[in-house]
Order: C-alpha cells, then structure tokens, then sequence
C-alpha cells in the first residue's frame, strides 16, 4: 500500500500482539492443567482439549473434574475455612492485595491467554477484561479491611460452590472469588470448558501470593463437574452466572437444602435510542454493547428499539458504520471483533439467523473474515415484530434486533417485552425522559447515554429470568455473608382439641372470617370454611381459599401498582396510621390472642406492644430506606436505586399470630411491594381480622390480601404464578424446598426459613427484611460534555 493510498483510505493497519510467551507459558506446563486443590495442581483421570477458537489448533489439555476431585476440593475448602476467618479481616486484605499485585504484573500474559483462548480482541482483554479483574482484587481487599466496621453482626456463608462461563473467564473468577474470600468463606470454583487458561494462570499466582491451601480450589472440567458442585451437600452457597437453562436447573437441585444461592442468567436487553439523542455516539455504543466480546455478553444491548421519526436515517448510519467493523485475528490490535468461543456456538448462531433471519430485514455487511476458525459478521435485523423468536430469543452473537416506537410509553412497554430483566440502556440529551424511564423498565442495571460499565464498586444482576442476587459493591458484599444469630429447629405450634361447635340459633351471628382481597372481604370460592379452635373451644370459622383465591388475590396485587410509586412520605403516614388504628383496638386484640392461642395475657400485650412499635418502625424506614451513590472511576454517578420487587407471595410464620403478620407486611409495604399473605397456620383468624385496620387505615386496595386455607395448596399456586416476583416462607411445615423446587421455573427470589427458629420480639425487623424486600438497580448516569 502506498503513503498515498493511505491517506487516501484512512485504513488502519495490522497491529498484531506477539503470542509467544504466552504459548511459552504452556509450553512450560506441558501444556496440560491439572486442578488447583489444597494449594497444589492435583492430576486427573481424564482430560479434554481446549483450542484456540481463532484458528482452531490445540492449545492444552484440560483436566475433567470428577465426583472424587470436587469432593476433595470441597474437604480442604471446609479445613481451610476456620482458620481463613480466625486470621482476620487485615490479614486477608493483604492476601487480597497481593493477589491483585500479581495480577497487575502478570497482566499482559493474562490477557494473550484470555485472548487465545476465548477469541476475543486482545483489546478488551488487555484494557477491560484483566484490568476490571484486577480492580476487583484492589476493591475487595478494601472490603475484606472493612468488614468489621461495615458489616457487624454478620459472618461469612462457609463453603462457596461458584461455576462461570466463558465469555469473561477471569474477570467472572474475580467477581466471584475476590468477594467470596474477602468476606471470608472459601472457595471451590469450576471455569467454563472453553476457557480454563487464565484460572490456572490464577492458580499459579495464589501459588506465588501464599494464600492459604484450600482457601481457593480451581476445578476444571465440564458440566458435570458443574453439577457435582451444585449438588455437593457440604457447600454452603452456590454463585452461578450462565444459561438460564442451567441457573434453572441449579435452583431445583439446590432446592430445600439450605444453600444460599445467586444467579446470574441470560438477558435480552434493550438498547432505547430517543429522537434527540446524540445518533454518532449512539451508534458507537451500539457498537460496544451489541459487538464487544462478539455480542457474547449476557448485558448485551442486543434489542434496538428506535424512535420512529429517526429511525430510517439511524439504521442508514449503524450498516455505514457497520460496514467498516474489523472481523479478525484477535490478537491484532486493530480489530473490532474476534473469533466467536467455539464452533458449537457458532453453528447455534448461524442456525437461529439462518431459520429466523427472514422475520424482518436482514442486513450483513460484505466484512472480509479468515478462512480459518469461528468467526460471523455484526448483522442487523430491522423490521422486526416485538414479539418475533429472535426479538425473544437470548442469541449470544454479534446479531442486533431492532423494532421501532412512538411513543415514551411505548419504548417502556417494549423493553419490557421480555422474560428477561438484566440491563437497559437509554440514549436522550433530556435527562429528566431518562430518569422517568428508569424505574420503568424491569432490570437491574440502567446505562443512560452509556453502555456496559462495569465497576467492583458498582452491583449487577437482574430480575426476571435473568436471576436474582447482585454482584459487585456494597450489595454484592452480602451475597457472602449472613446475620449471625443462632437458630434451632422450628417446632409447629400447638393445635387445640375440636371441641363440638354449636349454633346458638337464638342470636345466629355467622361468625366466619372472609378472605381479604383487593381491599374487601370476600367468600372463598370453595364456599367452605375451617373452624378454629382454642383452649377453650371453638373460636371462629375462617374460610378456606384455594388456588383461585391466590389467583384473584394476586391479580388484585397487581392492580394496586401504583403503592409501588408512592411516596416514601405516603407510605410512612399509612403505616403510622396502621399503627395508631392498632393501638386503639389493642385491648381486643390482646384477648382474641389469648383465647386463641392459649398464651398469657402478659405475653399477648407485648406480642400487640410490639407489633405497634414495629409499625412504627416500618413507618421510619418507609422514607429513610435509601439507596446509595457508588464511588465508581467515571465522570458520572451510579445510583443503586432501592426498588420494589412486585408481588410478593408471603406465609407467615405459626408463631406469635399477629406480629409475625406484621414483620412481614410492614417491610413488604414500607417498601412499595404489594403482597399475597397467608396468615399463621393454626391461628389465622388474628390476622383476618387486622383487615378492619387496614379498612379504617388508607391502605390501598390490593396492596394486602389475606388467603386462609390448606398452606400447601396455596403455597403451590403461589410459587408457581408467574405473576408473584417472591415467595417469603416462614412456616412451620417443611416447606421451605418445596418453594425453592416450585419457583424454579419462573425464578422467583425465595426467602425461606429452612425450618429454622427466628425471634420474632427481638430479631424481627430491620435491614435484613428491608433488603429482601427490594430489588437493587444500578443507574449509570454519566455527566460532563
Ligand atoms: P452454560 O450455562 O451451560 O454454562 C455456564 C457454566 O455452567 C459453565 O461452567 C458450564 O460448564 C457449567 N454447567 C453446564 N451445565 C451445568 C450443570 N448441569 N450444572 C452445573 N454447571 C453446569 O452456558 P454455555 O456455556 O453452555 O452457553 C450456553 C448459552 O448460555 C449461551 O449461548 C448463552 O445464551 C448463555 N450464556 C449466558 C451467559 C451469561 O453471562 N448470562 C454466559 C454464558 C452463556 P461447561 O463450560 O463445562 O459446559
């Protein structure tokens, strides 16, 4: 090429990156890995091979993890536990540090490995992936510092099974061991098959850093390797981040176990371009949201949706610049998109464009692509209808869908057009539109005029079937930690003998207590009801709801949406009310709670007292429950915003009949849920009858509905309805599993007591419940011009 012809084209020109010593590296392994257990490689029966997905040749043989390897991994896990808390949060600040040291010296082979291995350019290895890695290494050793100081009364899980994929293979290792071990659990982590390179680089440096044997296990393998993980009994949480599929498959499995458990799935998530927005640097996000990491990204803006009016002269401009996307060797530093992770997902690609492609306008530019290894071109589809497979379907390539709107409203409905709920990202100059969109949209991650930033100090995760749990920040620092109070195991509470009910045909006053839903009392739709018996006979007759109920209960819910856009102010005056309506009738309650449940009066009145102050306590959170700023390297703030989840489904505990229903609806309202309540078991009629409070009290319609009935029919109704966003347990019947198994499909967040005690007077309220009563969102707002 002449100097002219240069100047003439502007091309750039190969920079390629020198993979020597990083074949050198493996070479010197023998290129084969084994598993890093116990603080030492470890050989394996069987081995498969990884290859470089840019041009298909071997790289190294991989060690598959058997049934015996995880089990010994997760023995010197548990040894190495006490001893990794005993040493303090100081001591493995430094370990942290150290590793975060290493790493930023090792960074260059770090990213050539990374780069062989995934496919990926070398130039978001080089300043993305390992970096963001290494900062999470640097945040964390700041957080293991902190932790007594920020996080008093809680301590680490135990054992943390965690398996990744391969898309960011050693910055997911980081977001997954650096909070872990920081908190100070141990841990047992499996990396994709595809790309186990850079974990056993990781290995090395633990090596180099002397942390402790056992505090990091590295098992290598396939899914089944992931599966003996997920299963092992003596793990204590499971951090999963993959398919949907598979995170589903993992929340049945680890089911009534008593695992803790995050999840970070797939997404489908829209890219909002509005009319006034700024069409260049729009174009150029889409560019890093859609074609980073070959589109292989779970927060990928892969749905374009287009303001109307702009929307013919935006695509003319996204396929000019399309057209000049650099598909390529990797390793050259001039390229816009590597190779693709392995054929397997290459051929699912090619296979849902070539099938679906013809659902709208389909645009490929004519990009020039090496001969060898696995590589497909950025490709546009326009035209689509919202509710088209591939505007539905998770891809997990360079393939960008796009649809149009008109209207603010109809971009929030679109975007919500999915069963995902990852990340969002809006493009508008008017910030006050961004801002009113982002509570809006269902995810747990907004970028406006920005797109895929991602910081340690910052959580991420999602709703819906993205899963649940966050990652990153202050937030993602108590997925590794629990309160630590001591709990024994739930024993039911006594049910007093039937006694033979008599009308009194004189003076009949039909006694039964109706259902409660959508603000009004309501026959079951079974027409039966239950009898209620205390220790002196018969009490009442509550009504039996079944599935329908639930059914209508929650539709109702869902109707009262509005509760979740009051005000904090709103919402404290009506639980300051509920409290103050409460205290009036206290005396009538301190009785029904005595004759029912056969306690002391002494007892029932502090049962009521603190049911009031717990009210009152609800009413102060309602307005101070805040959020908080996160202290990220960008021009810009992130907000983790507190939201409400939805409709939650929530079976009170068969203890202290009132207050337990109070802990529960208190947080869940306080924070702008609307909720689904199954009053205690044996004593129902308590909470029934608190529905003449929440008549003289303002309370919505909708926002709490009572069902009495058989718990384990309604419990099943309401795990399963795809419309209830959270089931709280805390029953007395063993059915915390149960809840787990059922919810999996839909991937409900669950809070269950495991059949475990709590101290409803002394530990029933708090952060603790605030938190599971809401959803973090991170909002990305970056500033300047
Ligand atoms: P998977 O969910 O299958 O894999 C993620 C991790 O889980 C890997 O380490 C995998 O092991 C392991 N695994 C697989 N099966 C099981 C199991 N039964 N129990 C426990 N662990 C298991 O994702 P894939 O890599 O197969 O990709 C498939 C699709 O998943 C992609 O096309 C994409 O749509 C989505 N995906 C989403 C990601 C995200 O970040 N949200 C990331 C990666 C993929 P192994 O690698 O050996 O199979």
């Amino acid at each position: 090429m002449t100097l002219n012809e240069i100047f003439d084209n502007m091309d750039w020109g190969t920079a390629p990156e020198n993979d020597k010593l990083a074949l050198l590296w493996i070479k010197e392994n023998n290129s084969t890995f084994e598993h890093f257990i116990d603080g030492k490689f470890t050989k394996s029966k069987t081995y498969f091979k990884t290859k470089n997905p840019a041009n298909n040749q071997f790289l190294a043989n991989i060690a598959v993890g058997s049934k015996s390897d995880v089990n010994l991994a997760v023995a010197s896990a548990i040894k190495a536990q006490k001893k990794w808390v005993q040493i303090g949060c100081h001591r493995r600040s430094r370990y942290l540090y150290a590793i975060a040291r290493l790493m930023q010296k090792h960074s260059r082979l770090f990213a050539v490995l990374e780069t062989i291995d995934n496919g990926k350019p070398i130039r978001e290895s080089r300043d993305i992936d390992i970096p963001l890695a290494i900062r999470h290494f640097y945040y964390h050793a700041g957080a293991a510092q902190l932790m007594e100081t920020n996080l008093q009364g809680y301590e680490p899980i135990g054992v943390c099974g965690q398996i990744i994929p391969w898309n960011f293979p050693l910055l997911m290792l980081a977001w997954k061991i650096a909070p872990a071990i920081a908190m100070g659990n141990t841990v047992v982590l499996k990396p994709a098959e595809y790309t186990s390179l850079t974990a056993m680089l990781f290995a090395q440096i633990c090596i180099e850093a002397n942390i402790p044997k056992g505090v990091i296990n590295i098992v290598t393998g396939e899914g089944s390797t992931g599966s003996f993980i997920a299963e092992h009994k003596q793990i204590n949480k499971i951090a999963f981040t993959g398919s949907t599929e598979v995170g589903r498959k993992i929340r049945s499995e680890t089911a009534g176990t008593g695992k803790s458990l995050t999840l970070e799935l797939g997404g489908k998530s829209p890219y909002i371009v509005f009319d006034d927005a700024d069409i260049d640097s729009a174009i150029e996000g889409l560019v890093d949201s859609i074609w980073l990491n070959q589109g292989q990204v779970c927060c990928a803006g892969s749905r374009l949706l287009v303001h109307e009016t702009i929307s013919e002269q935006f695509y003319v401009k996204l396929r000019k610049r399309m057209k000049r996307l650099r598909v390529g060797n990797p390793l050259d530093k001039s390229i816009d998109m590597g190779a693709i992770v392995d054929r397997k997902q290459l051929s699912t690609i090619s296979k849902l464009v070539k099938e679906n492609g013809h659902e709208g306008d389909c645009f490929q530019p004519n990009t020039s692509m090496p001969s060898k290894g696995f590589y497909y071109p950025p490709t546009l589809i326009t035209k689509m209808e919202p509710s088209a497979d591939l505007m539905q379907k998770e891809i997990f390539g360079p393939i960008l869908v796009s649809t149009t709107f008109r209207t603010p409203n109809e971009a929030i409905e679109l975007a919500n057009n999915t069963k995902y709920g990852l990340a969002a990202s809006i493009w508008t100059e008017n910030i006050n539109l961004a801002l009113d969109l982002v509570p809006k949209i269902h995810c747990g991650v907004v970028w406006i005029n920005s797109v895929n930033q991602f910081d340690a100090a910052a959580g991420f995760g999602g709703r819906k079937e993205s899963g649940f749990g966050r990652e990153g920040g202050s937030e993602g620092l108590l997925a590794y930690v629990r309160p630590r109070v001591q709990t024994l195991p739930l024993k039911a509470q006594k049910r007093f003998k039937k006694t033979k009910y008599k009308a009194d045909s004189k003076n009949y006053l039909d006694k039964t207590l109706k259902l409660y839903v959508g603000g009004k009392q309501v026959r079951p739709d079974s027409g039966y009801s239950t009898p209620i018996y205390g220790p002196k006979g018969f009490i009442t007759h509550v009504a039996d709801g079944n599935r329908k109920d639930i059914r209508n209960a929650v539709e109702a819910a869902h109707k009262a949406i509005t509760w979740g856009k009051a005000s904090g102010h709103l919402k404290a005056q009506i639980l300051f009310y509920l409290a103050e309506n409460l205290d009036t009738r206290s005396s009538e309650f301190v009785e029904n709670i005595v004759s029912t449940t056969g306690i002391s009066k002494e007892l029932a009145k502090k049962e009521v007292e603190t049911s009031i102050s717990r009210l009152f306590s609800y009413a102060a959170w309602a307005d101070k429950f805040d959020g908080l700023v996160h202290n990220v390297p960008i021009r810009g703030v992130t907000l983790a915003m507190n939201e409400p989840i939805g409709v939650v489904g929530a079976i009170c505990p068969e203890e202290h009949p009132l207050l337990g229903f109070i802990s529960i609806v208190g947080p869940l309202i306080a924070a702008g849920n609307r909720c689904v309540i199954i009053p205690s078991a044996p004593y129902p009629n308590i909470a029934v009858s608190f529905y003449q409070i929440l008549e003289t009290s303002d309370v919505p319609a909708g926002v709490i509905n009572i069902i009495t009935g058989d718990e384990g029919d309604l419990i099943k109704t309401l795990s399963e309805h795809h419309d209830v966003a959270s089931i709280w347990y805390f029953g007395a019947g063993k059915n915390s599993g149960k809840i787990e198994k059922l919810s999996a499909h839909s991937l409900k967040r669950t809070w269950v007591n495991n059949h475990k005690t709590r101290d409803w007077i002394n530990n029933g309220e708090g952060k603790e419940f605030l938190r599971n009563a809401t959803d973090v969102k991170n909002i990305w707002i970056p500033y300047g011009e």
